[in-house]
C-alpha cells in the first residue's frame, strides 16, 4: 500500500506495552510516538512477575549469564554491558521506586509489588505524552518509503486503523505466557520484514519426566534438595532448591531454575539427578545402610531408609535399587529421571530463541528493513530465572532509545 496523505504520521511507533515498551516510552524524548497495546491494560506481565513481587533484576547479573539458540554471541553482551544492573537502579530510583535486594541477590520494588513497577512506569509514560493505544493490535507492518505503515485492529469489533511510522519497534514479547499477550504471533510481523525466526522453546518450566520410579511419590515436596540437569552433550549444571514430585514429572522452584539451562536439549536427550541429602556423602549413607541392616535384622527391607528421607522416596529408592545397599546410598544421592519435556508455553515464563541476535546491528535494528527495531524478549536471548529476562527488556529497551535518540 502506497503512503496516503491524510493518513496520521508519527515519528515512533512501539509495538507492545509490556516490560521493554515501557521502558523504552519512558526513555524516548520524541513525543511523537504511539505506543500499541493489544491489552486492556500495559504492563499485565510486568504486574505478575516474581510472584507478583516484581524481581525487577539481579546484583549478579552479567552478560554471560544468558542465553541464545543461535550460540553465543557478543552483542547481548555489549547491550547488558551499556544499560546494566547499577543503571536500572538509578532508573527506577529517578522514577521514585525504592528498590532492595534479598539474600540471593534478587531485586525488587521495596515494598514488593510488581504493580508498583508498572504504576511508576504507566505513570511517566503519561506525563511524557505518549500516545498509549490500548485494546489495539498491530496485525502487519509494511515497509514504505521513508518508514512504515502499521496496521492496527481496535477493540473486540477489530475496527482497522492505519498509520505511518517513520521507526518501529517490536516489544512484542514472545510465545510464554500467552494469557499475558504475548502468544507469538508477533514473530510473523518481524518475518513479513525478512527475519528469520530460531526453533522457539518454553523455558523456566515444570519438566515431564519418565515417572516409572516416581509413581508414589506424586505431591512430595523435597526441601532445599540438590537438583543436576545432564544434557547428552555430558554438560552438567547443578543447583539446590525445592522439588516436587507430580503426577507429570518435576516441579518447584529448583525445577523451574534448571529448565532454563536444558529446555533446548531436552530433544536430544537429558535427564535430572535428584539429591534427597545434599548435605549427606554416598558413603555416610552406605555405612548408616550397613549399621541399620546389622542392628535390626528384623526391619523390612523397604523400611531401611526410615528416619533418613520420608519414608515414601526410601521405599521408591529401595526398590529401584533391588537389594543393594550401595545402589540405594548411590539413588539418594542422584536419583535419576529422564527427561520426556515440559509443561509447555502456558506454563512457562520465558521464551528460549527469537530474532537471531545476528539479524541485527548493534543498535538492535533491523539488517533488513533499516528503522525497524527490536527489544526485549521477542530477540533470541533468554535469562535464568531471578530478575535476569527484566534486566534483559530494560537494556535492550534503552539500546533502541539511545540509537532513536541519536545518543
Ligand atoms: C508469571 C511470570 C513471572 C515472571 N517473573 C519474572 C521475574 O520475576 N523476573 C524477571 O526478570 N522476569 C520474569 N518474567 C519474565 C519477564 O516478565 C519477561 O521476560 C518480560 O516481561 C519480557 O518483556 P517484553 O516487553 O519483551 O514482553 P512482554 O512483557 O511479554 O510484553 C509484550 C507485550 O506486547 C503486547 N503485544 C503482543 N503482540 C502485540 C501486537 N501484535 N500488537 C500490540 N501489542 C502486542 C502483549 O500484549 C504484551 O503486553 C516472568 C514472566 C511470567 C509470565
Amino acid at each position: 500500500m502506497q503512503y496516503n496523505i491524510g493518513m496520521e504520521r508519527i515519528k515512533i511507533a512501539i509495538i507492545g506495552g509490556g516490560a521493554s515498551g515501557l521502558f523504552l516510552a519512558t526513555a524516548l524524548k520524541e513525543k511523537k510516538t504511539v505506543l500499541f497495546e493489544r491489552g486492556d491494560r500495559v504492563g499485565r506481565k510486568l504486574s505478575a512477575t516474581g510472584n507478583g513481587q516484581g524481581n525487577v533484576t539481579n546484583l549478579a547479573a552479567v552478560e554471560t549469564d544468558y542465553f541464545s539458540v543461535c550460540g553465543e554471541n557478543g552483542l547481548s553482551k555489549a547491550v547488558l554491558q551499556s544499560a546494566d544492573v547499577p543503571s536500572l537502579y538509578a532508573y527506577f530510583q529517578a522514577l521514585g521506586v525504592l528498590l532492595s535486594a534479598d539474600e540471593r541477590g534478587r531485586v525488587y520494588p521495596a515494598g514488593r509489588q510488581a504493580s508498583a513497577l508498572t504504576d511508576a512506569l504507566r505513570f511517566f509514560v503519561a506525563q511524557k505524552g505518549v500516545d498509549v493505544r490500548l485494546s489495539t493490535r498491530v496485525c502487519d507492518i509494511e515497509k514504505t518509503e521513508g518508514g512504515f505503515i502499521v496496521y492496527a485492529e481496535k477493540g473486540v469489533e477489530g475496527h482497522k486503523t492505519q498509520i505511518f511510522a517513520e521507526k518501529v519497534v517490536l516489544c512484542a514479547g514472545g510465545k510464554a505466557a500467552k494469557n499475558f499477550g504475548s502468544d507469538g504471533t508477533a514473530y510473523a510481523l518481524a518475518q513479513k520484514l525478512g527475519h528469520s525466526v530460531t526453533k522457539l522453546y518454553p523455558s523456566l518450566v515444570q519438566l515431564k519426566t519418565d515417572v516409572t520410579h516416581t509413581k508414589t511419590l506424586k505431591g512430595i515436596r523435597v526441601n532445599d534438595g540438590g537438583l543436576t540437569a545432564v544434557t547428552a552433550d555430558g554438560a552438567r549444571h547443578s543447583l539446590r532448591g525445592d522439588i516436587i514430585f507430580t503426577d507429570y514429572g518435576v516441579s518447584g522452584d529448583a525445577v523451574f531454575r534448571i529448565s532454563a539451562f536444558i529446555a533446548d536439549k531436552i530433544a536430544a536427550g537429558a535427564r535430572l539427578e535428584v539429591d534427597f541429602l545434599p548435605e549427606v556423602t554416598e558413603e555416610e549413607i552406605f555405612t548408616l545402610l550397613k549399621q541399620k541392616r546389622t542392628a535390626f535384622p528384623d526391619l523390612p527391607e523397604m523400611e531401611l531408609l526410615f528416619g533418613v528421607v520420608n519414608n515414601q522416596i526410601g521405599r521408591a529408592v529401595l526398590k529401584r535399587a533391588k537389594g543393594d545397599l550401595r545402589e540405594a546410598a548411590r539413588l539418594v544421592k542422584a536419583f535419576g529421571l529422564t527427561v520426556t519435556g515440559s509443561l509447555g508455553f502456558d506454563y512457562a515464563q520465558v521464551t528460549k530463541g527469537g530474532i537471531p541476535i545476528a539479524e541485527v546491528t548493534e543498535h538492535l535494528e533491523s539488517r533488513f528493513a533499516r528503522g525497524l527495531y527490536f527489544a526485549g524478549e521477542i530477540l533470541d536471548v533468554d535469562g535464568p530465572c531471578g530478575g535476569f529476562n527484566l534486566q534483559w527488556a530494560y537494556s535492550s529497551a534503552m539500546r533502541v532509545a539511545r540509537a532513536l535518540e541519536g545518543v
